[in-house]
């Protein structure tokens, strides 16, 4: 089932990526709540990137997994849960808030590790959700501009549950337009190579909208 539900994602990033090149887009499998045995399934089929939001899970997969898995945290991440993964995870997709990165940044410094993080950015304004508003980017930007080491890649989002992909390509296209502004401005320690969007129901549509790192779950692994 894994390795058919792959076959159809890869497919599906091939034709929604036609006018770029795919090998810029990666591929998240989200192993959430996933056994160790289906992850290991994923990863003889190639897979090297997989998400997860929750640090004991993550913690406890990293330790069973193969060293060259790249993980992400894609979930809210608590700050004083952030010293347990510093150095383990690849990319910390889930900064929503000025002290959520002033304790990646103080860690860091700490045991003298480089950390990439992306900021979270709630474009659809849900209140269930974290991140940060589109009006506090200049002080966001601000703030992070003298971190040493932590390094803004790019930005992420979770769009709204919807039934028509579509009615989310807005929503991607605003995360886009932000990291074009952010990008103009040329702010030291801050770039905007990685825009993390897209999930099951809408990655060919995120893709189209300039994703580069699209994050799926059901699609591989089947209902949770
Ligand atoms: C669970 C999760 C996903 C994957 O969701 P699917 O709909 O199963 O693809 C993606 N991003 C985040 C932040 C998640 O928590």
């Amino acid at each position: 089932m894994i390795e058919k539900n792959l076959i159809e994602v890869q497919k599906k990033i091939m034709e929604s990526g036609l006018l770029r090149d795919s090998k810029e887009i990666t591929l998240i499998a989200v192993s959430k709540t996933q056994s160790i045995e289906r992850i290991e399934k994923a990863y003889k089929l190639g897979i090297r990137d997989f998400g997860e939001n929750r640090v004991q899970e993550l913690l406890q997969k990293i330790e069973k997994l193969p060293k060259d898995i790249r993980w992400h945290m894609i979930g809210h991440l608590q700050t004083n849960k952030v010293r347990q993964i510093i150095g383990k995870v690849d990319l910390i997709h889930s900064i929503d808030s000025l002290h959520l990165a002033d304790a990646i940044e103080t860690e860091g410094k700490k045991k003298g590790i480089y950390i990439k993080g992306l900021l979270e950015f709630n474009i659809a304004k849900e209140e269930s959700k974290y991140g940060f508003q589109i009006e506090e980017m200049e002080k966001v930007l601000e703030h992070m501009t003298h971190f040493q080491y932590l390094s803004i890649e790019g930005l992420m989002t979770v769009a709204p549950f919807v039934k028509d992909a579509e009615e989310n390509r807005k929503v991607f296209k605003k995360l886009h337009q932000l990291s074009v502004d952010i990008k103009s401005k040329n702010v030291d320690n801050i770039s905007m190579r990685y825009l993390s969007m897209g999930m099951t129901g809408d990655y060919e549509v995120a893709i189209q909208e300039g994703a580069t790192h699209i994050r799926v779950g059901t699609g591989i692994f089947g209902a949770r």
